[in-house]
């Protein structure tokens, strides 16, 4: 059965949409973004999906990197995969990266380098959901398309004094709802989402009390008049993120290091990682696995402890440096082992890896 969403006090959003783009121009420059300041739909797109998972200020290295290494939309379809790979490394969620390409790939083909302006033809396009599409259409085509995340979700329900759970799809359907009739043509729809990102990220925050003495929907919000700007938004239906050991083994032989490269599916595909096992590995453990691989140990060392989170999963890691007998006559390269050997200069050149085992490459020498 569908469930019947209520927003309320939507009478004022209006009102909340008159004062937030004057906000965002007066503001904007104190927060300089390359984007902003050449916002081709190219340059739009790629920093949409940069900043899913990542802040502003951080993404803006990564970003200056890749329109260096790939300036066109046609560059990015023709890019080397391990080079593609490499100028995310950092950024994590590595699927965006896959599809980037993908979607490259296919507006080269079908629409002459050119990103479709048409909001339906963007949403077939692999990597990009309705907010990215939205953020394309309003900053890089002036369409009239609101561009609702988690951060409009937790504005809009303060300011409206919404207590919907904004974990419930429906309720950002019916968010987007509210705010599409309201929503203009031209320059000023780009800057009502980018108003949207910039305060959500920066006055209206999610996890320590909001500054609302700064924002300039405080006369308006409802929640702040009642006092309830901590209590909201309502999120009741998170997600527990499954918790998993894994035990990273540093494989060293000579000046190289083992790395593996992951399945083609599932979590970081086809990324290289560092030898790894489910479950916390005692010494005893270290030394059985390696003779089942045809492996024993000169020396053998235990790290520190670390933790990487993705979105479902928590990952509790523990790891051993672990210095390899030389292979019965066998250089480290020749054996049968699933695994290439690199030099630590190799890595850091050419092979490309995910920050949950960047943690552990301090420890190779
Ligand atoms: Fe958020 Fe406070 Fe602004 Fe309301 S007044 S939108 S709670 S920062």
């Amino acid at each position: 059965m569908r469930q019947k969403i209520n927003i309320p006090h939507q009478e004022i959003i209006p009102a909340i949409l008159q004062e937030l783009p004057g906000w965002y121009r007066q503001q904007a420059g104190d927060r300089e973004l390359p984007w902003r300041t050449s916002p081709t739909p190219y340059h739009t797109w790629l920093s949409e999906i940069m900043l899913q998972q990542t802040r502003a200020t951080a993404v803006i290295p990564y970003y200056e990197r890749f329109l260096e290494a790939l300036p066109t939309i046609e560059a990015l379809a023709h890019a080397d995969d391990e080079r593609l790979m490499k100028l995310w490394q950092g950024l994590g969620y590595y699927s965006r990266a896959r599809n980037l390409k993908k979607a490259a790939i296919i507006i080269t083909e079908d629409y002459d380098g050119k990103l479709p302006d048409d909001f339906n033809t963007l949403l077939k396009l692999p990597g990009i959901g309705r907010y990215t599409a939205s953020a394309i259409g309003s900053i890089a085509f002036g369409q009239p398309w609101p561009a609702v995340d988690g951060n409009v979700l937790r504005v809009l329900s303060r300011t409206l004094a919404s207590s919907a759970d904004i974990a419930i799809p429906a309720v950002k359907t019916a968010m987007e709802q509210a705010l599409a009739p309201h929503y203009p043509e031209g320059q000023t729809a780009g800057d009502l989402n980018q108003a949207f990102m910039d305060l959500g990220a920066t006055i209206c925050l999610p996890n320590s009390a909001p500054h609302c003495v700064r924002c300039p929907l405080e006369k308006i919000c409802l929640a702040h008049a009642e006092g309830l700007e901590q209590e909201l938004p309502h999120k009741n239906s998170a997600k527990t993120r499954r918790l998993e050991k894994r035990t990273v083994l540093l494989l060293i032989q000579g000046n190289t290091i083992a790395l593996h490269k992951r399945p083609d599916r599932g979590l970081l595909a086809g990324l290289w990682e560092f030898p790894n096992c489910t479950g916390k590995l005692s010494k005893n453990d270290v030394q059985e696995w390696l003779a089942s691989h045809g492996l024993s140990a000169s020396r053998l060392r235990t790290l520190p402890a670390a933790k990487h989170i993705f979105s479902h999963i928590e990952w509790q890691l523990s790891g051993w440096r672990v210095e390899l007998e030389p292979t019965t006559g066998l250089s480290a390269a020749e054996t049968n082992l699933p695994f290439t050997w690199v030099t630590p200069e190799e890595m850091t050149e050419t092979f490309s890896l995910p920050s949950a085992f960047q943690y552990y490459f301090p420890y190779i020498s």
